[in-house]
């Protein structure tokens, strides 16, 4: 591949009105959505697409401050004077490329991520084949295109909402319900109990990223007693229950037997290695899109292969992503599940009761040409070449990029 151009376009989805959502000792605002469209054309006119975004995290993008705008900023600068011009033979060679410039470790793994899946976009486009054709030839396995979805919403609200969210996702066919938890230590309890009476088929997953980011007020005896519960009413994981660099504190809570599960906030391929390792999570979370890619996610996937862990991607943002993690699925072995985040109408879950979308992220849907085969609660992966999705380039004059952090969060003592 002779790479002519690279452009990262930063977008951003507004929330108006901004969302307030109180939780326990504070509130929650968000205010928009951004995504950054990678975008490399090689000078025989393939285009590689792929999004990306600040850092490792959304939460930690939040704590450090860095913006979806520096991000565009350091792809149209470092990254495409690292590759533009240059011919890869193989995706690797644009990972030591991007080695060799100078950006923080946490920009170039973000770089490394966006630019591997674009490179995999634009190999699979020249051979005429899906990525996850590529994908199992180096895994030599059988690719499963169809796979189990479960719905990742439900944030900071009374349990009866909770409730009435799983219900509906419930009778859509997806897997399993995660939600955010962080009401309070008597309501976080109540939701549990409430949900495990109210759903029989649908798994039950607890995102509890605010508890740690509670830690002053909820306490570490608190959490510790939080999860005991959730597992006894048999939660199917309970994710990120401490900080994420805490790794002893995973350990010490997987101790209680309860099912753990993290690592999207790791900032490499090797941390998430590393978690595994420690033995305390049943679920590794890497995403293609923060993990170096699909190059990266590979230590990871064959960690867990044939052990007493299981890799299912961290997956959260747009369309895009979501193809872009499902081609993982699709070809990794013992990997079977992925997320999918509910925003507000979704046009791919006309069918539900009642919205059970978070919030409106409009961009999430409108990257891509059509929409994602989505029945029963099955993602169906496309087998066109590459990724198999068009980027619906009007995303660039409809969602022009708004500066400032895209969520807050207000704790009441301050
Ligand atoms: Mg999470």
């Amino acid at each position: 591949m002779d790479i002519a151009t690279i452009n990262g376009y930063p977008l951003s989805s507004p929330i108006d009105p901004v969302q307030k959502r109180p939780f326990f000792g504070g509130e929650r605002h968000l205010r928009k959505r951004d995504v950054v469209l990678v975008v490399v054309e090689t000078r025989d006119g393939r285009q590689g697409v792929a999004t990306a975004g600040a850092s490792s995290s959304a939460m930690r993008e939040y704590f450090e401050g860095d913006s979806q705008g520096t991000f565009a900023d350091i792809v149209e600068d470092s990254v495409a004077d690292a590759l533009e011009g240059e011919t890869i033979d193989e995706i690797t060679d644009a990972h030591d490329l991007l080695a060799a410039t100078n950006l923080p470790a946490h920009l170039e793994t973000e770089a490394i991520s966006a630019i591997d899946v674009a490179l995999y976009d634009i190999r699979g486009k020249e051979l005429g084949a899906p990525i996850y054709e590529l994908l199992a030839a180096e895994y030599e396995s059988e690719p499963t295109t169809e796979m189990p979805l479960y719905a990742s919403a439900g944030m900071y609200m009374e349990p009866e909402g909770y409730v009435e969210q799983a219900r509906a996702l419930e009778e859509l066919g997806f897997f399993g319900y995660k939600y955010r938890p962080g009401i309070g230590p008597d309501g976080d309890r109540r939701t549990v109990d409430l949900l495990a009476e109210a759903v029989d088929e649908i798994e039950l997953m607890l995102d509890v990223h605010t508890w740690w980011k509670l830690g002053e007020s909820y306490g570490r005896e608190t959490v510790r007693e939080l999860v005991e519960h959730a597992a006894d009413r048999g939660a199917y994981w309970i994710e990120e229950p401490v900080e994420p660099a805490d790794h002893a504190g995973y350990v010490e809570l997987a101790e209680t037997g309860a099912p753990l599960a993290g690592g999207e906030s790791e900032e490499s391929p090797a941390g998430l290695v590393k978690l595994g390792e420690t033995g305390a999570v049943e679920f590794l979370q890497g995403d293609v899109r923060h993990h170096e890619g699909f190059t990266g996610c590979r230590d990871a996937v064959e960690y867990c292969d044939g052990r007493d862990v299981e890799f299912v991607p961290h997956n959260f943002g747009t369309w895009l992503g979501l193809q872009a993690n499902a081609h993982l699925v699709a070809a990794a072995p013992d990997v079977t599940l992925l997320e999918y985040p509910v925003f507000e109408d979704d046009p791919a879950l006309a069918e539900a009761t009642i919205d059970p979308g978070m919030y409106p992220f409009d961009l999430a849907f409108d990257i891509i040409e059509g929409q994602p085969d989505i029945e029963d609660g099955y993602l169906s992966v496309s087998d066109a070449p590459g990724l198999g999705v068009e980027v619906d380039l009007d995303v660039l004059e409809e969602y022009p990029f708004v500066d400032g952090a895209w969520t807050e969060f207000h704790y009441d003592d301050e």
